[in-house]
Order: structure tokens, then sequence, then C-alpha cells
């Protein structure tokens, strides 16, 4: 027999395949609702994923964890690490090592959840996805090696101006391919936004940071459910504040690939509406 569901809020019926116990509409609301009030609401802000405490070593400290890498220069920070350029001699390339906020080592089964997720995202093979090479820990620090996109963010090439409505357009079947193959292969991105969507020099989409929210983040599996794994000490709800799905920034334990549905396709309120608007 069928249960008929409710919206806790509103009292409407809920649709079976409602992602949570609250309706779409007051999901959307809500999103809006907690959206007016996030700090540090601006493009590019991490939302209540940010930890600003976070400080990127300078390339000198971490060359001497990565003695088999030169590191170049730190490429960009966010609320999920920090991303270097380094050189890997021993196969002549240029890598992207992404450390991770220290603190994640404090929980003690951090370790065993980054090597299994680790390892999913590993083995995610496609042209607009950007390959993880390696991952693991050097001196506490826990990182990821990952192809190098010599290239910008889709943030800096909004920002810069350079994009034309026909290169714009054409960036959004790339995402829309590299989502529906992870999709396929059971992973959900979770923070998909402009810095997140990297295009090389010959204007090819790299889709950087698949599933690192979800690493990060509270909902690791069910068992995770009510113990939240926290960097801050309070729930937390990783991802990018401005582009998430309202189930999302309820922390809701069934997120699956809506999400980036919905993330791909939200606008920012500023700079975003420069092009989009
Ligand atoms: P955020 O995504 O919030 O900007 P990150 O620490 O994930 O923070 O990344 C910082 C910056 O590093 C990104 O904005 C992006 O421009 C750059 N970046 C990330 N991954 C790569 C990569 N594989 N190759 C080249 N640049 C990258
Ligand atoms: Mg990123």
């Amino acid at each position: 027999m069928t249960t008929l569901r409710h919206c806790p809020q509103c009292n409407a019926e809920l649709p079976s395949d409602a992602p949570d116990g609250v309706c779409p509409t007051c999901l959307v609301q809500q999103g809006f609702d907690s959206r007016a009030g996030a700090a540090g609401d601006e493009p590019g802000a991490t939302g209540s994923a940010s930890r600003p405490g976070f400080a990127a070593p300078p390339p000198e400290e971490l060359s001497a964890r990565f003695p088999q890498f030169d590191i170049v220069e730190l490429v960009g920070q966010g609320g999920m690490g920090a991303v270097y350029k380094a050189r890997q001699p021993t196969l002549d390339r240029f890598v992207a090592l992404k450390i991770l906020p220290p603190e994640v080592g404090d929980d003690p089964a951090f370790a065993e959840r980054f090597k299994r997720e680790a390892r999913a995202l590993a083995m995610l093979s496609h042209a607009s996805i950007v390959t993880v090479h390696d991952f693991g820990e050097a001196d506490g620090l826990y990182y990821f090696v990952m192809e190098y996109v010599d290239g910008t963010n889709l943030r800096q090439t909004i920002a810069d101006g350079r994009l034309t409505p026909p290169e714009a357009l054409a960036i959004v079947p790339q995402i829309c391919d590299a989502l529906q193959f992870a999709h396929d292969e059971g992973v959900v991105h979770r923070d998909i936004k402009p810095e997140n969507v990297l295009i090389d020099t010959r204007g090819r989409v790299k889709i950087t940071d698949f599933g690192l929210a979800k690493l990060l983040g509270a909902e690791t599996d069910d068992t995770a459910i009510g113990k939240p794994f926290t960097l801050t000490g309070t729930r937390q709800v990783m991802g990018t504040a401005h582009y998430m799905a309202p189930e999302q920034m309820q922390g809701s334990s069934s997120v699956d690939h809506r999400a980036d549905i919905y993330s791909l396709a939200a606008r920012g309120r500023s700079t975003d509406s420069q092009i989009d608007g």
C-alpha cells in the first residue's frame, strides 16, 4: 500500500519522487529564503562551506612535503582546498595538485572515506572531466593529483567578457554530456559552479572537483545521517550557496543527480547576469 505523504509546511500532497519531506514549491522558497540571508553569498563564495581560516601554504612549503613534484605556483583557492600547478619530472608533465584543508584529518573516519571516494572519482574517465591521476596523504595533508588544465575557469572567462553567445552555447552541451556520464556512473558532482568548469586553451570544457562536496560534506552514506562530518563544529552543507539546489541547502541526505542539473541551470545574481541576464 502506498502511503500518501504531505508537505509539513503547506500540507500539499507530495509527489512520489520528491527528494525530501518538503514539497517542491516550499523547497524552492526555502532556497530563496536561505540565499537572502546567506553570509558570503556572492558569486565565487562557498557559502556555508567556506573556511576563512584555511590558508594555502606557499609553494616552497609544499615542496618539502611533495618531493616528487616541482611546485610551480598556487593557481587558486576555494572553500574546499587549494590548487597548485606542479611539474612531475618523472613523467615530464604538469599536474594540478589539490590539497584539502588540514582539519579534514581531525575526523578519524575521514581516511577511509577519502580512499573510497577518491577511488570512485579516479575511475571517472571522460574527455570533459578532469582526470584524477592519484590521491593520498602526505604528513597529514590529504591531496589529489589531477590532470592540469592549461586555460581558465568559466568564472574568469565570463569576467573577462571574452565569451560570445555561440561560445557560451557550445559550453553547455559539453557540461551536460559530462554530467550525464558521471550520473550514469552513479557520481553526483554537488558543486557545479563556474569555478569548477575549466576551459582549456582550445576551448574544451573540463569539469573539476567531482564528488568533492560529498567527500567533505555531511552526507557520505546512509549511516552518516544524523551524525554529519563537520569541519567547523556546526552542521555542514558543502557546496556553493549561489548554485545549490534547495534540497542541498536543507542538508538533505537524499541529494541526487537533480542537484547538478539545478546548479547548471542556476544563474548567479551579479556577475553571471552580465552574460546570461
Ligand atoms: P574553487 O573551485 O572554489 O575556485 P578550488 O580550490 O577548487 O576552488 O580551485 C581553485 C582554482 O584552481 C579554480 O578556480 C580553478 O581555476 C583552478 N583549478 C582547479 N582545478 C584545476 C586543474 N585541474 N587544472 C588547472 N586549474 C585548476
Ligand atoms: Mg573547485
